[in-house]
């Protein structure tokens, strides 16, 4: 078999997905379970996105629209960007490929943290292209290091901002100062998936970094927009590098109801402020809960938190599961002792925090 396989494709350690809850439910023959473990919206999707999506249901036979021109126009008004500052993806993880593809050769390398978005890594390795991590510092990316490390073969520096899974951020200065002195054939790629949930003023606000040459910008419906199951994300960019990465894009990737529910969404900002009020009010009552438990976490930005468990976080992942609940174990990015877990409605991070007493 190996002699039939490309090398990078054996060394690479596949993408572990949060658990998803009819396969938790099959497994251990519970009736209910709750999922704290992707980073997902707890109150669904917006209806007007719903709606939209039943209504373009009689044309699923179909090609999607491949330049997704409505949701273009739309967004691109709603941002204040033009819509040649666009590009879709089948969610912002196909984007990650496509931008790779686009700019960074096969002898050039790609620098990022050693503890963020596992994805940015596994693509990487997929493709061929050689991976530097530099070590988080406080759990927050080190963009001091990292500006150390880029050398003759770098091409492209992936932050995720806020970082998953730590829920850290870097401030505007920290980035204003490596977009000012980064060589102009790098490439910083921000990958936003959860700006919808910041509440401090010195998060950057990056859609004035495309004017750049050597900036793009991630950002998903998956997370406060509830739409993770449809796969849709954007690229922001020049129009420049935005028409290369359109070469590297298959024609149909964004189907046409995510397009439709899309477009639909980003009319619901009643539905985005209930989002932000109870990720917002669930945080602190986690931080309260995780704080009388004894335990410590770090504070997040984002709608999740990473909590210290002081344990084995294998043995806290499969008893939640006896409980029903499924978080995510911090095995594969490399803190043994550590969970994340994504704010849920009320209900669910009670019976969270209530499983968690009782495991610990
Ligand atoms: N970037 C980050 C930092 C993420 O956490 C995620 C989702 N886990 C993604 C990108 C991918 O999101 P999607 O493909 O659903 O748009």
């Amino acid at each position: 078999m190996k002699e039939l396989v490309r090398k990078n494709i054996l060394e690479v350690t596949a993408y572990v997905a949060g658990k998803p809850i009819e396969e938790t439910k099959r497994q251990l023959g519970l009736k209910e379970v709750i999922k704290l473990a992707s980073n997902e919206n707890p109150l669904g999707a917006s209806p007007k996105a719903k709606d939209a999506i039943k209504k373009s249901l009689n044309n699923i036979n179909r090609y999607p629209d491949s330049n997704s021109f409505y949701l273009k126009r739309k967004l691109a008004k709603y941002l204040r960007v033009l819509p040649g500052n666009l590009v879709f993806g089948n969610g912002s993880d196909e984007l990650i490929d496509i931008i790779i593809k686009t700019f960074v050769e096969e002898d050039e390398n790609i620098i990022t943290a050693d503890v963020t978005f596992l994805e940015y890594e596994i693509i990487s390795k997929v493709l061929g292209r050689e991976v530097i991590t530099v070590p988080l510092r406080y759990f927050k990316y080190d963009l001091e290091s990292i500006k150390k490390k880029i050398n003759k073969k770098t091409k492209l520096i992936f932050i995720s901002n806020p970082n998953n899974p730590t829920g850290t951020y870097v401030t505007k200065y920290e980035i204003e100062d490596l977009i000012n002195g980064l060589p102009s054939n790098v490439l910083l790629v921000l990958d936003e998936a959860y700006d919808t949930f910041i509440d401090v003023d010195d998060f950057p606000d990056s859609l004035k970094y495309i004017k750049n040459e050597n900036v793009i910008l991630l950002k998903t419906f998956s997370k406060a927009y509830g739409l993770a199951g449809l796969r849709i994300g954007y690229a922001l960019a020049r129009s420049e590098l935005v028409s290369c990465m359109e070469k590297a894009r298959q024609p149909f990737n964004v189907n046409s109801l995510a397009q439709a529910a899309a477009i639909a969404c980003l009319d619901d900002k009643k539905f985005l402020q209930q989002t932000r009020k109870i990720i917002l009010e669930g945080k602190n009552y986690l931080y309260d809960s995780l704080a009388k438990l004894g335990l410590a976490y770090v504070p997040s930005v984002a709608n999740f938190i990473l909590v210290d468990v002081g344990r084995d976080c294998m043995d806290v992942f499969r008893e939640m599961l006896k409980y029903g609940v499924t978080v995510r174990d911090m095995k594969q990015y490399g803190l043994k002792n550590f969970i994340r877990v994504t704010i849920g409605t009320k209900k669910e991070n009670e019976r969270f925090i209530r499983a968690l007493k009782k495991i610990i």
